[in-house]
């Protein structure tokens, strides 16, 4: 319509290029940019929305003015390694009064909520580790209002703190700086100030709009001034939500239990969450048989910005992932399969010839290889992620390296068709492949590499690259 052309001129223009397409048929983004542009139009690619989300989308619209109720700050805590994150969210987390008044025992669900004397909350996400997570902490970051930025007084802005400055603005959330260890000898704010208003941080005292606040973790120093400023950022951003409404939010960590099977936090972002739900994130979907709050009670529901540890899911779904509350049980089933379908069928769409990492220094001389396409199998969802973003960092100018696919567990048959299909690699730390999986890889020419060790699979990789790789005889 907007090229004003008739579908029969669309389908003649495919023709000319050999693509014999039908009136319905999707056609790769590229094709329709060119042909869009050939007719002098731009065409603007939507972010990519996946199934379940576009499902439960037109719910949305249901929201009522008079059904939003504030809700408490989604905070995160980045920065550099070493400038004193997880001790200031320690810090600030002992400001707790119900911790206190409790006797002061903390669940570790990945996110906990602090009460203030003044009777407000502040919910505050656990930043997983330093740089191998920051992936998951881009993803974290789309759950959160406000990422404080830890700089450490002494050391000044450094490559982490301009990462987790980028990735605080690409998602849109505020930014509170807070210079720590200004305890220390060699501390120089004023140097942090200065360093940050090359990144467009520009201080509050300097006629800018940042709030910074002068902090030491160690000496408990101005932590209250920080919570205030939370708290006053949270009204003047007037962040709310519908307790009425079905409950979404995301995945803030999941792994497998023995006892308990698969365990995930979630946070709730809008909505209430109840104990009986039916729920899908990603291909993990189920009944919520259990829910466990950051104060280790059992709770029934729990509403916006309540990070909640639950149980009952059919598998461990992927931290980041975003959940949603289906009608019941077996709806939710539905839908997680079709998730599990729509990426087997995404990945058969891409790339032919197999990739092993004996040949991979080749493909990238004769400029047949220019990505390497890996699938991680591991014990426990943290080296999943460590090995993702160690990957990920290896990229170069000739190979990038994306990894398809992370999970916990043993390597299954699935992830071989996966990696056939999608021309990948398969890496496993600490877990074993089932027989029919070592089967299947045999079969289809698949190389599959178990480790025990994260540093010796990225040391091999590293050096297929670079055409070091020993081969094995
Ligand atoms: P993270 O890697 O950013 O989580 O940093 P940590 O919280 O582990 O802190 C790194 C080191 O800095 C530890 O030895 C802390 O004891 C120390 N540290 C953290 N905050 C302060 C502070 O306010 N003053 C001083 N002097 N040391 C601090």
């Amino acid at each position: 319509d907007k090229l004003e052309l008739q579908v029969s001129d669309i389908i003649k223009i495919l023709m000319n290029r050999g693509i014999m397409a039908t009136a319905n048929q999707e056609i790769p983004f590229e094709l329709a940019e060119e042909i869009a542009m050939e007719h002098e139009m731009l065409v603007v690619r939507e972010p990519e929305k996946d199934l379940v989300e576009l499902f439960f989308e037109d719910k949305d619209l249901e929201e009522r003015e008079e059904d939003l109720i504030k809700r408490s700050p989604v905070v995160v805590v980045m920065g550099h390694v070493d400038h004193g994150k997880t001790s200031l969210l320690d810090a600030l987390r002992e400001s707790n009064v119900t911790e206190k008044e409790h006797g002061g025992i903390t669940q570790h669900i990945g996110a906990s909520v602090v009460s203030l004397d003044s009777g407000e909350t502040i919910t505050f996400l656990d930043t997983p580790g330093h740089e191998a997570f920051t992936a998951m902490r881009l993803r974290g970051a789309m759950a959160t209002d406000i990422a404080i930025l830890v700089v450490a007084a002494d050391d000044g802005v450094m490559p982490q703190t301009v990462e987790a400055i980028n990735h605080a603005k690409a998602a849109g959330v505020q930014i509170i700086v807070a210079v720590n260890k200004i305890d220390k000898p060699g501390a120089n704010p004023d140097r942090v100030l200065q360093e940050l208003v090359e990144y467009g941080l520009i201080a509050e005292a300097w006629g800018g709009d940042t709030i910074c606040v002068q902090v030491s973790a160690l000496e408990r120093t101005n932590l209250e001034e920080l919570l205030e400023m939370i708290v006053l950022v949270a009204e003047v951003e007037d962040y709310k939500a519908n307790p009425k409404r079905k409950a979404k939010g995301t995945i803030i960590e999941a792994q497998l239990d023995k006892g308990r099977g698969p365990v995930a936090t979630v946070l709730i972002q809008n909505g209430t969450l109840s104990v009986g739900d039916a729920i899908i994130a990603g291909p993990a979907y189920g009944r919520i048989r259990a829910m466990i709050d950051d104060k280790g009670r059992r709770v029934k529901s729990a509403g916006p910005s309540t990070p909640v540890e639950i149980l009952g899911l059919s598998e461990v779904p992927t931290a980041g992932d975003a959940f949603f509350t289906a009608k019941d049980e077996k709806q939710a089933r539905q839908l997680a399969n079709k998730v599990v379908d729509q990426s087997r069928e995404k990945m058969i769409q891409t790339t032919p010839q197999k990739v092993t990492l004996d040949d991979l220094f080749h493909q990238i001389q004769v400029g047949e290889m220019k990505e390497l396409n890996v699938i991680v199998k591991a014990d426990v969802q943290g080296s999943v992620e460590a090995v993702k973003q160690s990957l990920m960092k290896l990229s170069n100018e000739e190979v990038v390296i994306r990894v398809l696919h992370g999970g916990v567990g043993a390597v299954t048959e699935t992830d071989v068709m996966l990696a056939s299909a999608s021309n990948a690699i398969i890496i496993g730390f600490n877990v074993r492949p089932e027989a029919s999986a070592s089967a299947a890889a045999d079969r289809e020419q698949i190389d599959l590499r178990l480790y025990r060790v994260i540093y010796n699979a990225i040391e091999d990789i590293q050096a297929a690259m670079t055409g070091m790789l020993d081969p094995i005889y």
